[in-house]
């Protein structure tokens, strides 16, 4: 029998393990933290064997085989002994797509992944095709294939964490976004680890399969510390996607031009995401009438770029999920009205000077939330007059309506992580929004 143990008990190292235990394996779940509840209520239900607060090394030393959970790094001591004893450590990612047929598009990048992932589902089952969503968003992947969701295509959300332990994982279209600095800490600080770690989303496509490519990363490749024979080794046909789009709302995909002014998405950033979509949804031949009719009743998740209210005039906007300096970039520029703008958080080794021109032109005053505001405050006082600080949601929302004036926005895009003052981007994103609701009632 084989031996498959789990290191993880979240949603994708639970979904790993009840796949492992359908398919007959001997299953043993390991965590080194505390298990939430739901998930160890879970493993007691399915009589799985499960520990918590440690990985006792012996038994695991006995598998054959190690799922590993993303949020893992391979510097862990488990991983390293593993490693060492030369036993097999994968993501769930890769163990899960052993054990279906259907036809895999996956998406991968620094920012956009889930708007993409969401707008495909979307257009596919639109389209009329039989098509299920997994991976980041949602249940995971392997919990999915568990469930016997017999579908014919998958459209996945993958982290880099998640490409790290694939193997033999190979994607019909895949999807990479773009490469920005974001959890270089996994990567030796290393922007070429990091970006390899995404291109593995390629690594074993064939000519039958595509890639659509953001322009930058394919030409400019040197700039991600990329050699082009890193790339050359890359099989796959290959679409580029420019970033620059001549008509704001508009897009065009070879030559058929698709409206993206009743969807929610706006800004430049989501008229890539829309590229990207309608290519897979073209490639897999859905109709140019099913792709805008996709687009046109496409909502994205809350948190990205969300119109919450208007206020006196004032429209109030909470782009929560911007975690780094590059999606608040994007925020700015889909901003067309004068912006009060909530900025700040846990500082991730932030460098704001994309940020300064647009800043410059669209931001009227600056509101910082965080706990140690020191750092946006140096940086930002030089080019903006109106700089606060708040130690909260409601504060925030109140101090930036004393600044916005009818016709503007207040646009919450942190370019931080919470954790400092939150729970997580949820948690900072909920918040916003009661804060909104409470000074409009
Ligand atoms: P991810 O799943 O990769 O975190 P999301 O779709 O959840 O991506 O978006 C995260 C944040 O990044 C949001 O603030 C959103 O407005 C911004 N964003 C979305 N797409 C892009 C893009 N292509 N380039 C830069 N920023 C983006």
């Amino acid at each position: 029998m084989t031996k498959t143990t789990i290191l993880g008990a979240a949603e994708s190292g639970i979904g790993a393990a009840l796949l492992a235990q359908q398919l007959g394996h001997q299953v043993f779940v390991s965590d080194f933290s505390k298990i939430k509840e739901a998930y160890k209520a879970e493993l007691e239900k399915n009589n799985l064997s499960y520990e918590e607060g440690q990985h006792t090394e012996k038994r695991i030393l006995e598998s054959d085989e190690v799922v590993k959970s993303p949020g893992i790094p391979d510097t862990a001591p488990i991983v390293q002994a593993l490693e060492a004893k030369g036993i097999p450590v994968i993501s769930e990612i890769e163990f899960a797509s052993r054990h279906t047929n259907a036809k895999i598009i996956a998406i991968t990048g620094s920012n956009g992944k889930t708007t993409t992932t969401n707008l495909t589902y979307q257009l596919l089952k639109t389209g009329g095709l039989n098509v299920g969503m997994a991976g980041n968003v949602g249940i995971s992947f392997a919990r999915s294939i568990y469930e016997q969701d017999h579908y014919d295509y998958y459209v996945l959300e993958l982290s880099s964490f998640q490409l790290d332990g694939i193997e033999k994982f190979r994607p019909h279209i895949a999807v990479l976004l773009n490469i920005t600095p974001d959890h270089l800490d996994r990567y030796d600080y290393e922007m070429s680890n990091y970006a390899r770690s995404k291109f593995r989303i390629a690594m074993n496509q064939t000519f039958d399969d595509l890639l659509i490519l953001n322009y930058d990363l394919g030409v400019n490749y040197e700039d991600f510390d990329i050699s082009g024979e890193d790339l050359d080794r890359l099989e796959a046909r290959r679409s580029f996607v420019r970033m620059d789009f001549p008509d704001k709302g508009k897009i065009k995909v070879n030559d058929v031009a698709f409206d993206l002014s009743n969807s929610t998405l706006r800004g430049p950033h989501n008229q890539f995401n829309a590229t990207c979509a309608v290519q897979i949804a073209k490639e897999l031949g859905i109709t140019d009438t099913d792709i805008q009719k996709g687009l046109n009743t496409f909502k994205n998740d809350p948190h990205r770029l969300e119109s919450v209210a208007k206020v006196n005039g004032v429209e109030y906007i909470n782009d929560s999920k911007a975690t780094n300096v590059d999606s608040t970039f994007y925020a700015l520029k889909a901003m067309l009205q004068p912006t009060v703008l909530i900025m700040g958080g846990t500082d991730k080794g932030n460098d704001y000077t994309p940020l300064i021109e647009l800043v410059e032109e669209k931001v009227k005053a600056l509101i910082c939330l965080g706990v140690d505001n020191e750092k946006l405050i140096e940086f930002f006082s030089p080019i903006i007059k109106n700089i606060e600080e708040a130690s909260g949601a409601m504060e925030a929302v109140q101090r930036a309506s004393v600044y916005a004036e009818e016709g503007d926005v207040v646009l919450l895009s942190p370019a931080c992580a919470s954790f400092d003052l939150f729970e997580n981007y949820k948690d900072r994103g909920e918040k916003f929004k009661a804060a909104v609701e409470f000074i409009s009632s």
